[in-house]
């Protein structure tokens, strides 16, 4: 049968380097480029996506001198004693059959350092330093650094380089009037503003002779003072004639206020620029930005949108993305729920990144692939996440698996989570799982409860209980009233919230519960049309009146969303904002009767009004079968909200799971 996503499997030559899959691993910094130590762990890591079918890696970004380094930690590449380093990345990659470049970044304006440079001394709205302005000869000597970088990088074995020249960094700041306000030869007219960029792209040519060049050009810049669509497409051309062999498209500045890899932009949304430039050059080009499914990418491939397509965080989440792709069996795809809680949250708050989805990422080393010593009957019981991955992974070293869930279907709190807008693909993350663990041979029995004696009467040689969490009830007088519900009943759609809804808790499940009533989705993720008219891309942007009246209130002092995930937490800070989500911190909570929840502020007394009020005020650890099975003298392994509930979130539960099932 031919493969369906047979696009992604056809081989291409860009420059002098053949292909051998249509699937380009984005660059995204793991936080080990910082670390001199840890470069094996990062041959490892790139490893794994070279084995797993990836056409080309883009490594992280280095930086080309000292002063264009991301951060205080120092992640340059500039200096010949730096290339046996690199050798660890380059010979693992290539013992596997795969192709890497090295990515220059210089962070211009957007590093985090007190030694930040720029075309201008214009300070970015998302850093608190202003920018020195380069002098000319300072701006020559970068060109230069540029072209040492990617001499370095051959050397090293790379096959090639990407220059960073979009989100807003160095390069971007040339090229845009927004951040570059000069009057010599580097500023003013567009040739000008272009002067820098097309230097580089020249002398890295000149030092590189044929290897591979790749230009991340900004498809669309979603900030005032970018370039127009027009300017872009110029730049391209021009790009093409300076040496580049392949332009990898790249959508907004990271100072843009509008959504661009986050759950809420739908699939594949910026694909239309990315045509555009396609049409004006004649080299390959690449797209990407939440193209996470194989047939979104097939089809954009397929249609001629783009030759390549970048997955950077797809890939953390599956390594063999496209082996699986070409074993024609793309149901097994770990898929990216583009949640980014462990991979850019992480690196913004100075840690190693990896995957909710998959823990293994860039922690290669710290799992076992080989098979267990001996097979051994391993009951799972409770098929939340913690549950799926300790299944998983317990498979996949050969024991014999049972996972049972007395719901009738798998997922636990993560399937809840699929109906909240922006999160629709935590439901495609989950039917993934469920293909990988029939793949493994996991036997699962939803709709059956199991008892603590029949375990222990079992003979099963382990037995794991992840039944998860129970939401925390709240204790105010009048607590029994029959409007207050579950967030469980409101996101499972037992229960029809009114008109006018009271949410008790402010944390990520209040947030998502008030942005769930709002919008009243059903789990309909926005169309690209939808989403454009929202975030103003083009146009002014048009908010939509919430559905319902919506009041959210905690204890705690202090603004709502503080909890949030870095990188995300804004987006749905502004979708309440604009939703008119009321939000009253520092409540005491005095009772609850006809009139609706009292409360007491430090300045007044006031009542709130509900139809419907949500109790989303935290879980407790639900323990009662380990306590049972343990009281009957049976050990069990605990993982997940069942071992310890407080902050748990899916990421933790998973990393818990799928550890035990490997040390099984
Ligand atoms: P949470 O983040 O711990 O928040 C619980 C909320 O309940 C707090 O705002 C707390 O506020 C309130 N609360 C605690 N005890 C209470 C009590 N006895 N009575 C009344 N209110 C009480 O828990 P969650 O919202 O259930 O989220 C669970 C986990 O999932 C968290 O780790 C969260 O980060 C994660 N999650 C994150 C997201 C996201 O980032 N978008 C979405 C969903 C879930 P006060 O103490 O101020 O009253
Ligand atoms: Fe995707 Fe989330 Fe994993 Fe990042 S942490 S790669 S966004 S699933």
């Amino acid at each position: 049968m031919p493969n369906a996503h047979a696009a992604l499997l056809e081989p291409i030559r860009v420059g002098s380097v053949t292909l051998s899959s249509r699937i380009v691993m984005g660059s995204m910094h793991t936080g080990l480029e910082s670390q001199p130590g840890h470069f094996d762990d990062l041959g490892r890591f790139y490893a794994e996506r070279a084995k797993g079918g990836t056409g080309l890696i883009v490594t992280g970004g280095f930086a080309p001198n000292f002063a264009g380094r991301m951060k205080n930690e120092p992640s340059t590449f500039e200096r010949p004693d730096q290339v046996a380093d690199h050798r660890k990345i380059t010979a693992p990659v290539r013992a596997a059959g795969g192709r890497i470049v090295l990515q220059i970044l210089h962070a211009g304006r957007y590093g985090y350092h007190p030694a930040i440079v720029a075309p201008s001394p214009i300070k970015s709205p998302i850093n608190r330093d202003v920018p020195a302005e380069l002098t000319a000869e300072q701006i020559e000597a970068t060109i230069e650094n540029y072209a040492t970088t990617a001499r370095l990088a051959v050397e090293a074995g790379y096959d090639g380089v990407e220059i960073m020249g979009s989100e807003g960094y160095l390069i971007s700041e040339f090229l845009a009037l927004r951040t570059n306000h000069r009057n010599d030869q580097w500023g003013g007219a567009l040739e000008n503003r272009a002067r820098f960029p097309l230097a580089v792209v020249k002398a890295v040519r000149a030092a590189i002779g044929e290897a591979l060049i790749s230009y991340r050009i900004s498809a669309l810049e979603l900030v005032e003072g970018g370039l127009t669509q027009d300017e872009t497409i110029w730049l391209a051309k021009e790009v093409e004639r300076a040496g580049a062999d392949c332009l990898s498209t790249g959508i907004g500045w990271h100072e843009a206020a509008v959504p661009t890899i986050a759950g809420p932009v739908p699939h594949a949304a910026f694909i239309e620029p990315t045509r555009r430039l396609k049409q004006a050059v004649s080299i390959p080009v690449t797209a990407s930005n939440r193209i996470n499914l194989p047939g979104d990418a097939a089809e954009i491939v397929a249609g001629g949108f783009a030759d390549l397509v970048s997955m950077a965080r797809p890939l953390l989440a599956d390594a063999h993305f496209v082996d699986k792709v070409r074993r024609g069996r793309p149901d097994l795809i770990n898929v990216c729920i583009a949640c980014n809680q462990a991979c850019l949250d992480h690196y913004f708050t100075d840690r190693v990144i990896t995957c909710l989805v998959n823990p293994r990422a860039a922690r290669e080393n710290e799992f076992s692939d080989r098979p267990a010593p001996a097979a051994k009957r391993v009951a799972v019981v409770g098929a939340g996440v913690a549950g799926i991955a300790a299944a998983l992974e317990a498979g996949r070293r050969g024991h014999r698996v049972t996972l049972f869930e007395a719901a009738k279907r798998i997922g636990g709190q993560f399937a809840l989570a699929a109906d909240i807008p922006g999160k629709e693909d935590y439901g495609l993350a989950l039917q993934g799982f469920q293909a990988q663990l029939a793949d493994c041979g996991v036997e699962v029995r939803t709709d059956t409860a199991v008892d603590a004696e029949t375990l222990r009467r079992s003979d099963f040689d382990e037995i794991v209980v992840s039944t998860g969490i129970a939401p925390r009830p709240i204790d105010i007088p009048g607590g029994d009233d029959p409007r207050i519900v579950g967030y469980s009943e409101i996101l499972d759609g037992t229960v029809k919230a009114g008109e006018r809804v009271v949410i008790i808790g402010g944390g990520g499940i209040g947030h998502d519960v008030a942005l769930f009533l709002a919008m009243e989705s059903n789990g309909r993720q926005q169309t690209r049309e939808e989403f454009f008219r929202r975030w103003g891309i083009g146009e002014k942007p048009q908010t939509h009146a919430a559905r319902r009246q919506i009041t959210m209130v905690k204890r705690s002092p202090g603004a709502f969303g503080r909890t949030l995930g870095k990188s995300t937490g804004w987006i749905l800070r502004q979708e309440l904002k604009d939703a008119k989500v009321r939000q009253i911190s520092e409540a005491r909570y005095v009772e609850i009767d006809a009139q609706g929840l009292h409360i007491a502020l430090p300045d007044r007394n006031e009542v709130l009004p509900f139809d419907t009020l949500v109790v989303c005020a935290g879980q407790k650890p639900d323990r009662h079968l380990a306590d049972a099975i343990a009281a009957k003298g049976r050990h069990v392994h605990i993982v997940g909200g069942a071992r310890l509930a407080d902050e748990l979130d899916a990421k933790r539960a998973i990393d818990e799971g799928a550890r035990l099932g490997n040390r099984l």
